[in-house]
């Protein structure tokens, strides 16, 4: 089968490798769509023996069932489904709540980042990771797995404070945020502020439902001040789906005290944290800075819900298998608009 594989850091290329066959336990899925995420990029960008080698990338897959292996019940061939990408022990503390998302035993890990992914003709997963997801079209179902989950833990952690008529600030409406735009609006009654440095993003949000766009900028601080009120006043959380400095530092000048910054996106940026009264604050007072990490198996359901409820759509770009790099390329580059979804 043709696979799109990282074959050392840094290099994607599009081999032939074996089909692989379904274990015990697993199935075998014809993948249908996949995902882009720039995730993928920093496991590209990352240091030798960060992540395996030759590895199959791709993290957000959906696809119809094709071979289960013994011991599967429930699924059979012809079955369509979402694929929730992590793999926890399923033993420790956390595993055993369903926040497999904070295993203690497996580090970082799962499918298209510890072992072959879904960008490929077939993908072998635990029957375990498969959720089903009825007639929905599976371009639509792939981005619902992590640019629809990511936000929708993010969203669940910050919810106390996600109260009616309160402000949210979205840093980065690309794939993950364009999905939190949408997630607020069908989930809270906050209004939505929705920062980025690409016009072609803010009219996305704008499309979408955000009640303010902000141009980031030197004066990105200001502009959401003026909206949000100066401190001590501020906003009630803030998604930051960018995570550099320049984005973290507005982050943590524009929320309000007791409120929540959620550092979702993996740019490298540093929070500095300084409880002490005779300095400038870095953070205000009471607030809460958080790293969400993609979300649970049970929070996967409820975001496949809202998309067959058709009040949640991924803003699709599709790709070829052959094309891979390209939509890579573009991603790099801030030239993709909602989710670029590879279609093996
Ligand atoms: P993306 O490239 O689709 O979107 C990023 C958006 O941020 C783009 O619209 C871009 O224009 C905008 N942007 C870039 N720099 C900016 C700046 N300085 N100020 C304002 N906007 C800026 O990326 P994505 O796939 O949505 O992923 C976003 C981030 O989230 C990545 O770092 C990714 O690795 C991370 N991520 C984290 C998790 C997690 O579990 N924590 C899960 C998935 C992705
Ligand atoms: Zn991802
Ligand atoms: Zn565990």
């Amino acid at each position: 089968m043709r696979a799109v594989r990282m074959t050392a850091p840094g290099v994607l290329e599009q081999v032939e490798i074996p089909t692989p066959t379904a274990g015990p336990g697993e199935v075998l899925l014809r993948v249908g769509a996949v995902g882009a995420c720039h995730s993928d990029l920093h496991i590209l960008d990352a240091p030798a023996g960060t992540f395996p080698t030759p590895m199959t990338l791709g993290h957000e897959i959906a696809g119809t069932v094709d071979q289960v292996g013994a011991g599967v019940a429930g699924w059979s061939p012809g079955d369509r489904a979402a694929v929730y990408g992590i793999i926890g022990c399923g033993h420790c503390r956390a595993c055993l709540r369903g926040l497999e998302n904070q295993c203690r035993t497996v580090p970082v890990g799962g499918i298209g980042l510890s072992r072959d992914g879904g960008l490929a003709e077939h993908v072998v997963v635990p029957a375990s990771r498969l959720l089903h997801v009825g007639d929905m079209d599976l371009t639509q179902a792939a981005p619902l797995t992590d640019a629809g989950l990511t936000p929708y833990h993010a969203i669940e952690q910050a919810r106390p404070e996600l109260r009616p008529g309160t402000y949210c600030v979205v840093i980065g409406i690309g794939g993950l945020g364009h999905m939190a735009v949408q997630i607020l609006i069908a989930t809270t009654a906050v209004r939505i502020i929705a920062v980025d440095t690409n016009v072609a993003a803010l009219d996305l949000a704008t499309r979408l439902g955000a009640h303010k766009v902000v141009k980031a900028g030197p004066d990105t601080v200001d502009k959401i001040r003026a909206i949000v009120g100066p401190p001590p006043d501020g906003a009630d959380v803030v998604l930051d789906f960018v995570g550099a400095d320049p984005t973290i530092t507005t982050a943590r000048q524009v929320v309000a005290p007791g409120g929540q910054v959620m550092l979702v996106g993996l740019a490298g940026g540093t929070l500095p944290v300084r409880p002490v009264a005779d300095q400038p604050p870095t953070i205000p007072l009471e607030a809460t800075a958080r790293v969400p990490f993609w979300g649970t198996r049970a929070e996967l359901q409820e975001v496949i819900a809202l998309g067959r409820l058709g009040m949640l759509q991924a803003d699709v770009q599709t790709f070829p298998l052959e094309r891979t790099p390209e939509a890579y390329e573009l991603l790099r580059r801030g030239e993709i608009h909602g989710r670029a979804v590879i279609v093996p």
